[in-house]
């Protein structure tokens, strides 16, 4: 049966974070950490069990139940309830039926439409969609469709705002569909995977910055993302760094993202390391995730070219954060990208530059986190299966 997340009592939800975060769990373990009574936690347990959301998977010797006992471990069902995530990128689209425990049910991928249209973008993911629900072979749990897009100049010629966009694209497929669709930026459906499913960064207030094609973020305040009047709220990357540098797809010239993006960073490595002139072509994407791991690890190496390149692409990336701490007051970065193992390499001078603009004696925090592979696809499917988690701050003791 299909769940309706919208009965769910906060209890319902707390118990259901406890589990994705930290299960499998007794019911003592759940009261303890859930802060609340040891019959609430029975009853709210009972009742997930019931609804097929919770399963009993055996028992432990416990002392997280009542001393002396057996305590049953509880956890979350890998079938009830599931979401499907669509990750739309320029050249590919990704797909992934998941759970809440963030298991990979089923995926796909495949090229994306030519983006002409508001109306060429719908008809291609309803119809993506529809035959991945087919082959997924799918039943009645299946609560929802999260999708995360390109944010500006997607469809090429849409002439709604980032919030109209995404709201006229729900609203549209889901009537279609016959399931709620939820639609957000593929940067801050990544940023809802990391606050989720990240067990090392249980942060709610934080900058997450992501480095793919484009620039982007995703700023948390107090758990939430905000995301701004016209769903623009982020969009460091098209700060102007280099006035009249190179044409940006924004319209402008020498933003950010023209100078810190993978697809410059990739260039620059070809034309003034590797000695290969720009080839007109658009490399294949492993293609670039390759050469900038190569590009990565020489600048850690300590190679003069490579190290300037990679210093002063983090330098503009430093300073445009030094501007989002001061006016946002959020202190803590994570950075993003997919720079292969030495990545972190650019983070002290991103660090060193930040320092150097924001007012003397501020404390902030900035670290690299490598891409997870699957995060912006299982970002998407959060977009709905967030319902199902609820702000735990309060709760823990
Ligand atoms: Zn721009």
């Amino acid at each position: 049966m299909m769940n309706d997340q919208s009965d769910l009592s906060d209890n319902k939800r707390r118990v259901i974070t406890l589990l994705k975060k930290s299960g499998p769990l007794s019911k003592g373990d759940l009261a303890v950490r859930g802060a609340m009574g040891w019959a609430t936690a029975v009853k709210v347990i009972g009742q997930l069990t019931e609804a097929g959301i919770a399963e009993r998977l055996g028992t432990v010797r416990g002392d997280g139940g009542r001393k002396g006992k057996r305590a049953y471990l509880y956890g979350l069902t890998r079938t009830n309830p599931l979401a499907v995530g669509v990750d739309v990128e320029y050249r590919t689209t990704s797909m992934v039926l998941t759970n809440l425990k963030g298991e990979t049910l089923a995926r796909k991928a495949l090229p994306t439409v030519n983006p002409t249209s508001d109306r060429a973008i719908r008809s291609f993911l309803h119809k993506t969609i529809v035959s991945f629900l087919k082959i997924a072979g799918s039943s009645d749990t299946v609560c929802g469709v999260g999708i995360g897009i390109p944010g500006i100049g997607f469809p090429s010629d849409s002439r709604l705002d980032n919030i109209e966009k995404m709201r006229d694209l729900e609203v549209r497929l889901s009537d279609r569909l016959g399931l709620p669709v939820r639609v957000s930026d593929n940067t801050k459906a990544y940023a809802v995977f990391e606050q989720w499913s990240n067990q090392t960064f249980p942060l709610e207030d934080f900058i997450f910055i992501s480095v793919r094609t484009g620039v982007g973020s995703g700023i948390f305040h107090r758990g939430n993302l905000y995301l701004g009047n016209h769903g623009l709220s982020g969009e460091i990357g098209h700060i102007p760094v280099v006035p009249g540098g190179i044409p940006c797809r924004c319209g402008n010239r020498g933003c950010m993202e023209t100078i810190v993006g993978q697809r410059n960073l990739f260039r620059e490595y070809s034309e003034r390391v590797l000695g290969n002139p720009e080839n007109m072509t658009e490399p294949d994407p492993r293609v670039i995730q390759r050469g900038l791991a190569d590009l990565f690890t020489r600048a850690r190496r300590g190679e003069e070219e490579p190290l300037k390149i990679v210093t002063v692409a983090a330098g503009h990336l430093g300073r445009c954060l030094a501007m989002a701490i001061m006016v946002l007051d959020i202190t803590n970065v994570v950075v993003s990208g997919h720079f292969g193992p030495d990545g972190d390499v650019m983070i002290e001078p991103v660090r060193a530059a930040i320092q150097e603009n924001l007012l003397p004696g501020s404390v902030f925090t900035v670290k690299y986190l490598p891409f997870d592979p699957l995060g912006h696809v299982q970002g998407a499917a959060l977009l709905i299966l967030k319902d199902y988690f609820i702000d735990m701050r309060t709760a823990v003791l």
